[in-house]
Formats: C-alpha cells, sequence, structure tokens
C-alpha cells in the first residue's frame, strides 16, 4: 500500500460511513436576499481546527449557505506552522479532536491510511507540521467552503443582519444572518504585553507569537519571560539557532508541575462545566490559572539540555531599560543585562486590540459586567476581562437594545472558557464545542424562520396515500343498521 492509496481508500470508507448516517443532511434553511444582494447564513472567520470543526458541523447539519475566511494562505491557519516552536503537539495521540463522532476522520485513521499501524505504534507524539497537514487534509475531503487570503476588516449591523467588510485576496461586504468567531487565541484581542515593555523599542523583544528570526540570535544574550510551554518553546529555538545564553525569567517560586485540568478530563467536565453555576465555574478556571499549566516535560528536557541555559524562579521584573542596544532589567534577583527579550505571555482578551470589532467592543458585556460577584473568588483580570456569553456562545450586550446583533455573534475561540468550559480552543473537546454551537445555530435560524417553515408546513402537498388503499364501509354498516 502507498501513502495515496492508503488515503484514498480511507476517503471511500469515509464517504461510505457518511452516505449510512445521511450526511450532510439535506439543506433546510430558506434563502435571503437583500436588496438583491445574496445573504449568507452563517460565515465563518477562521478556518483553524475550531473554524473547521464548526464549518464542518453546519455542512453536515444542512445549513450550507455558509462561508469561512481565513486571512492566512491556505495550510497556513492557526499556530502550527507559523509561530508554534515546539516540535510536538503536547496532547497525545489518540485524540479525536475534531472528527466530529467520524472514526474515519480521526488523525489516527489519516496516519494509519498512509504509514501503517507499526508506524502509528511507534509514534509518540504528533509532529506540529503533520498536524497541520491533517487539518488541510480535513478540510478537503469535506469540500469546506474556505476562502483563504481573506481578512475581515470591519462588523456592523445591517438592520437585522452583520455586514462583514473584506480585504486581501477578496474585497467588499458580505451579508450574513450569523457570524461565527472562530478566531482563536488571540482572537479577541492579541499578544498580552506586560506594561514595563510598552515603551522598550521592539526591535529589542518580541512576543512569543509573533515572527521571529531566530538567526539573529546566534551569539546574542536572550532572555525569556514566563515559564510555560511557549517560553519553553522559544527559548529551545533561541538556543538551537546559537543564542549565547538564554535565561528563563520566572516571577513563581516553582516550577509549576501539574497539569490540573487535563488531570480530571472527562464527559462530565465536556457537558457539565458549561452548566454549573457561575461560582463554580469561576473557581474552576480560577485554580487552574493558579496553578498554571506546566510546559510538557520533553520542552522543558529541549532548553535545558543546554548548558547555557538558565531558570531564574522567584525572578519577578520590576522594570526593563534599553541602553543603546541592550536591555537591562531590574529583577527581584537583580540586575540583568540582555541583548534580546521575548515576551512568552499569553494572549488577553481585550476586544480594543482588534481593529475590526472596533464597532463592536464598546457594547461587548464581559464578566466584568456584573456577571462576577466578589464571593465567587478574587478578581483576577483575566477573568473579568472575558466575555460574559449565551448558551449558544453569543456576545450580550452591556446596555439592552444598543447593539442587538451581538446576539447573532458567536465567540467560538478560546476566550469562550469561562462560559463554556474548554470545547472551543484545545483539541481534546473541539467536537462537542462544535456540536453544542451548531444545535444552537440551527434552532435560532429555524425559530426566526418559522413563518416560512409553517407555510411550508401548510403548503406540503405531497399525498402518501392515495385513495385506493381502502374502503370506507361506514355506508354498508348504516344500511344494515337500517340508518
Ligand atoms: C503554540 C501553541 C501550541 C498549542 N499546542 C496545543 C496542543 O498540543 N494541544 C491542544 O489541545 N491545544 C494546543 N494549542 C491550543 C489550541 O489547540 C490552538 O491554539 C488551536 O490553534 C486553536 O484553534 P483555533 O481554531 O481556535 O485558532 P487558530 O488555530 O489560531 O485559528 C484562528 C484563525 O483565525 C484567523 N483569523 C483571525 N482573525 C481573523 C480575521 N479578522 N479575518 C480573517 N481571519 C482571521 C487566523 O488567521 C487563524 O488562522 C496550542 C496553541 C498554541 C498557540
Amino acid at each position: 500500500m502507498n501513502s495515496s492509496t492508503g488515503l484514498q481508500a480511507l476517503e471511500a470508507r469515509l464517504q461510505q460511513d457518511l452516505d449510512l448516517l445521511e450526511l450532510p443532511a439535506k439543506a433546510w434553511v430558506p434563502p435571503r436576499q437583500y436588496q438583491g444582494e445574496q445573504v449568507r447564513d452563517v460565515v465563518v472567520i477562521g478556518a483553524g481546527m475550531c473554524g473547521l470543526a464548526a464549518t464542518a458541523k453546519l455542512l453536515l447539519s444542512g445549513i450550507d449557505n455558509i462561508v469561512t475566511y481565513d486571512a492566512a494562505a491556505a495550510g497556513q491557519e492557526g499556530p502550527w506552522v507559523t509561530f508554534a516552536r515546539m516540535e510536538t503537539l503536547r496532547s497525545p495521540k489518540t485524540l479525536h479532536g475534531p472528527a466530529l463522532g467520524l472514526p474515519q476522520l480521526t488523525f489516527r485513521a489519516w496516519f494509519t491510511a498512509q504509514w501503517g499501524v507499526d508506524a502509528w505504534e511507534a509514534l509518540d507524539k504528533i509532529p506540529k507540521a503533520q498536524w497541520m497537514d491533517y487539518l488541510v487534509w480535513y478540510r478537503q475531503v469535506l469540500n469546506l467552503p474556505v476562502h483563504n487570503g481573506v481578512r475581515i476588516t470591519g462588523i456592523t449591523q445591517q438592520e437585522s443582519l452583520i455586514a462583514l467588510e473584506l480585504s486581501g485576496a477578496e474585497t467588499g461586504r458580505v451579508l450574513t444572518r450569523r457570524l461565527v468567531l472562530a478566531t482563536g487565541r488571540s482572537g479577541l484581542g492579541g499578544a498580552a504585553v506586560p506594561e514595563f515593555l510598552r515603551h522598550v523599542d521592539r526591535h529589542l523583544w518580541a512576543h512569543s507569537a509573533d515572527p521571529i528570526d531566530f538567526a539573529q540570535l546566534k551569539g546574542k544574550r536572550v532572555a525569556v519571560i514566563g515559564a510555560g510551554a511557549s517560553s519553553m518553546d522559544n527559548a529551545a529555538t533561541a538556543l538551537e539557532a546559537g543564542a549565547a545564553t538564554v535565561d528563563l525569567l520566572i516571577r513563581r517560586k516553582e516550577m509549576p508541575r501539574i497539569n490540573k485540568m487535563t488531570g480530571i478530563g472527562s464527559q462530565g467536565v465536556v457537558h457539565g462545566m458549561f452548566q454549573l453555576p457561575d461560582s463554580w465555574k469561576w473557581k474552576f478556571v480560577d485554580y487552574t490559572a493558579t496553578m498554571q499549566t506546566p510546559p510538557p516535560r520533553a520542552s522543558t528536557l529541549r532548553v535545558s539540555r543546554h548548558a547555557n541555559a538558565h531558570f531564574f524562579l522567584d525572578c519577578a521584573i520590576n522594570a526593563v531599560t534599553q541602553q543603546g542596544d541592550a536591555l537591562l532589567i531590574d529583577t527581584t534577583q537583580g540586575e540583568m543585562t540582555y541583548d534580546f527579550l521575548i515576551a512568552a505571555t499569553g494572549f488577553a482578551n481585550d476586544f480594543h486590540g482588534r481593529s475590526e470589532f472596533a464597532a463592536l467592543a464598546p457594547h461587548i458585556r464581559s464578566w466584568a459586567d456584573g456577571r462576577y460577584r466578589p464571593e465567587m473568588g478574587a478578581p483576577r483580570a483575566s477573568l473579568l476581562q472575558a466575555p460574559d456569553l449565551g448558551p449558544d456562545f453569543a456576545f450580550r450586550e452591556r446596555q439592552p437594545g444598543a447593539c442587538p446583533i451581538l446576539a447573532h455573534i458567536h465567540c467560538f475561540n478560546d476566550a469562550a472558557m469561562l462560559t463554556h468550559g474548554k470545547v472551543s480552543g484545545d483539541i481534546p473537546a473541539v467536537s462537542a464545542g462544535a456540536d453544542r454551537l451548531v444545535r444552537a445555530l440551527a434552532a435560532s435560524l429555524f425559530a426566526e424562520d418559522v413563518e416560512t417553515h409553517f407555510a411550508n408546513l401548510q403548503a406540503f402537498d405531497k399525498p402518501e396515500l392515495l385513495g385506493d388503499e381502502w374502503i370506507d364501509s361506514t355506508p354498508l354498516l348504516k344500511q344494515e343498521n337500517g340508518l
């Protein structure tokens, strides 16, 4: 078996499964126009893993007047082959991820179809570029309507519809009834940048999600802030590129060692977290943030195997000062001098940080706007910023009536975690998240068109019985009874 015939056979099996399950379901949403312009039923922004899973689930559910846009070129979506600097995924290879309950759509099926069972057994973790290859196949085999190289630059209200401004490979505007923001970790804000870096010249530092020319770091003294996976990946990449020294500046007294949320992962967590009272949601997410997720062991060893790598714990940064082409960093362990700094400081849900959300941002209700109550626990800034979403992932308005289209804009990305649990960011439960999202979209599109559906019910006149299947015996009975 060569890899392409293996893949062809897999694709045939997938097609058979879809046929057996009568998927995709028949299209059922009545078409809409606005002043002669076509109106989409759903637009998805982002064709990373979450956007692909949502798009696939919509199509399988018979909602086919949809389109998905991604600013990135095809095959470059998300972090995997851009700013992800790990060698492999952290996740176990067996996760079924975006497969939506279809065994032939899993990474495992895709891998074994091409390289066989022995190679599967030998595989430890999934190389990150291979995960991207799988996502490319996923999109192709399901024929998902993804348009690449198109950035959404503005989102406004057009009566009851949502108007999107496009730039790049397609321009102009597109109208849609529902919008899904599958815009990723940075998708509702961007990189979280510590205050002490804001005044520092950009040629001396980068965020871990920036493009970084690591070759330029050869022979340089590099500092990396943080103790998470991204700090290890960036430190290791700098070391492998020949940096003179790489220091990890870690505020904590100890490295986090236990991956708490992964430890309790279960279908209970996937389906139950979002039904819990808000106080419990806060407790879980706040505790997890306090304990922090450790970097993977392999990523940490990838750094520590270099003699010129140093881990400085209990080393908080007080200030960063530019001194010519160097950085003087004042830390709780004293002053240190570097040529370059990488801030592996994560992402923020600051809606004001993204121009495409400018018209919506002032109206989006966050947990700080009343959903958080002090008795839930300490007021952690990153959680207070989280959007206060409905059960359908839709945003809510700060002032009722000020921006009604928010009820039709669904936040299917990492920012949904506090309200929904981890179903719209990481690999393990993305299919459950896509299912929850699409059920809600189907219900709301159906409800909005209820008059049309009722009219269709009344107008439907295809008989099942033709009238020749039975004889009415009542006249005979009447005759017998003398009536
Ligand atoms: C470095 C790294 C490693 C990770 N490793 C793992 C792991 O091992 N296991 C795991 O479970 N999770 C992991 N994750 C978490 C998660 O799985 C990934 O972040 C994943 O990419 C999330 O998918 P997504 O679709 O939400 O976002 P993304 O994959 O980031 O996709 C978002 C897409 O939206 C597009 N976009 C955004 N704004 C616009 C716009 N205005 N117009 C058009 N397009 C737009 C972007 O171009 C992008 O392609 C990792 C995350 C990172 C950052």
